[in-house]
């Protein structure tokens, strides 16, 4: 019965012995020496790789939505323990104490990170995560070219034609993910300027270098032995660059797609791993990563209104002025309040749509705001959450934060469904957001936002905008005309400092 999960591997003997009655079991063959341990294994293997791929499967189903996201969390935790499980078990490892060692060695680095993680810092640490698993890929890779007999990869005295494809685009996709994910990395954290770096023709020399790295695969698969080393060492550095090359271009307002994009490639490359190793749940894992991480960047260039072509191609928002950095602007008059003044209005308000953004998670405001929100409804103000996709700084972000202080999930919106009712709304309350509600996205078309769907703020009647100074702006380094609206008030201070203060005034 399941034959067809297990694999070319299995032997024939043992397909014969499972399906004639009356005849000796699997266990006697085992017993009695005709199969070996790993044949007999093979059925439970393959069950209990598709076990895991089912975890792994009502993981993502769990992640859709906050509130069923911890226990996904848990199903994907299960799905691994059984496929790591499975594979240590039911493979000849020659030195199980190393990898035991090695798995203690990585599983206290992961828990100290997860503990000392800023949510904010999330999207760099996912790209650095992103990258060791195409490092991975590439390791494996080459592991398998330099010994392909302890991979079952040799046909004859040499790899398989097939294998060799497959090898090829394990590195391929794993070096490229690797590259990709560093820069990145780079970028996200400040170590590099996040401004596009355009190269000359560098649409040409990206579509060449892809050219090539197929050419060199598909010369790679056909050539003789004391032919290969030459192609795989080319193929690996091609792939290394074309990574570098594809990410360097990319600026500011597009990173949120790149980080979701190298989500996708590690998926990619793990399957590609997979069927280099000769193990379904890898194939499975990496195929559910890639799909996944393509759809999410596919919605999320559909939320920024991108075409995904034009981002992965890479240079978007070319006259960019870099995101995050800062820009000398000139002086245009604005309002200032305090938190007295907003929380009189507040009070006032029929209803209220906050917009929260990256400044609320560097605030680590959401507890507050909480607190604000319960005690204007009590007062008889409908409060509802308005939250953008690229919101923060990684997909969900405003969601987990929110979910956090157990805002209840019925007043928390997504763009689509919330923008058309800020023309009834008394209160805009932007809180820490800035490029989310920056009019530049639907008029300037010079501006590196242009055609992002923003909230439609400047039609409430009254707005909030709390950041800490006016010199600050937001990833993509523009300036906001919201700041200079007849109805807004800036609240110029700490987002948790001012909601607390807004608190204490409505007491
Ligand atoms: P922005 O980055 O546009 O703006 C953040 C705002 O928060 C700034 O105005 C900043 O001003 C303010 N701020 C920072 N710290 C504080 C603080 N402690 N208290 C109060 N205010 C603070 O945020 P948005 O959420 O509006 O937009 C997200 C941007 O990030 C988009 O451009 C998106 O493309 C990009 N991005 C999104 C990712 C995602 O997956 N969601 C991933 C990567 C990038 P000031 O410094 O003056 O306080």
């Amino acid at each position: 019965m399941l034959s067809f999960l297990s694999g070319a591997t299995r032997a024939d003997a043992m397909r014969e012995i499972d399906s004639s009655v009356g005849e000796p079991s699997a266990l006697d063959a085992y017993r009695n020496g005709a199969i070996g341990g790993a044949e007999f294994a093979e059925p439970f293997v393959a069950l209990a790789y598709l076990v895991a791929g089912v975890f792994f499967i009502l993981a993502l189903r769990g992640l859709s939505s906050p509130a069923t996201s911890r226990t996904g969390n848990r199903f994907g935790m299960i799905g691994m323990l059984i496929a790591v499980v499975t594979t240590l078990v039911t493979h000849d490892i020659a030195n199980i104490a190393e990898i035991l060692i090695a798995i203690a060695i990585g599983g206290v680095i992961g828990l100290v990170i997860a503990r000392r993680i800023a949510m904010t810092s999330m999207p760099e640490l996912v790209a650095a995560f992103h990258s060791l698993v195409g490092l991975a890929a590439v390791l494996v890779g080459w592991a398998a070219y330099l010994n392909p007999g302890a991979f079952g990869l040799l046909v004859g005295d040499s790899i398989g034609a097939v294998s060799k494809v497959e090898m090829g685009l394990g590195i391929a996709i794993g070096a490229i993910t690797f590259s990709g994910s560093v820069i990145a990395f780079a970028k996200l954290s400040g170590r590099m300027s996040g401004s596009p770096i355009l190269l000359p023709a560098r649409h040409v020399i990206n579509l060449g270098t892809l050219a090539a790295i197929i050419v060199l695969t598909a010369l790679f698969a056909m050539a003789g032995p004391s032919e290969t080393m030459p192609l795989i060492i080319a193929l690996t550095v091609l792939a290394f660059l074309i990574g570098f090359l594809l990410i360097i271009p990319i600026g500011g307002a597009d990173m949120p797609v790149v980080v979701s994009m190298l989500n996708s490639y590690s998926g990619w490359a793990a399957a590609a791993m997979g069927f280099t190793l000769g193990n379904t749940a890898m194939i499975i894992t990496g195929a559910l990563v890639g799909s996944s991480g393509a759809i999410l960047s596919y919605i999320m260039c559909r939320a920024m209104n991108r075409s995904f072509i034009s981002v992965i191609a890479g240079g978007f928002g070319a006259d960019d002025s870099g995101a995050g950095g800062g820009e000398a602007k000139e002086q245009r008059p604005y309002k200032q309040g305090s938190a007295a003044d907003a929380a009189f209005m507040l009070e006032q308000a029929e209803k209220v749509i906050i917009i929260p953004g990256y400044g609320m998670a560097v605030a680590q405001a959401q507890h507050a705001l909480r607190e604000m929100a319960d005690m204007l409804e009590e007062k008889g103000v409908e409060v509802k959450y308005a939250i953008h996709p690229v919101a923060g700084r990684m997909p969900g972000h405003m969601n987990v934060l929110l979910a956090e202080a157990q805002v209840p999930y019925e007043n928390v919106f997504e763009l689509e469904d919330i923008n058309s009712e800020f023309a009834q709304a008394d209160v805009a309350f932007i809180i820490g957001a800035n490029d989310v509600v920056n009019p530049a996205a639907k008029t300037d078309k010079s501006s590196p936002i242009y055609g992002m769907p923003v909230f439609d703020v400047d039609k409430a009647k009254q707005v909030f905008f709390i950041k800490r100074s006016m010199g600050g702006v937001g990833y993509a380094g523009v300036d906001n005309d919201v700041f200079y609206m007849d109805q807004t008030m800036m609240l110029l201070s700490d987002a948790k400092k001012m909601v607390e203060e807004i608190v204490k005034a409505l007491d």
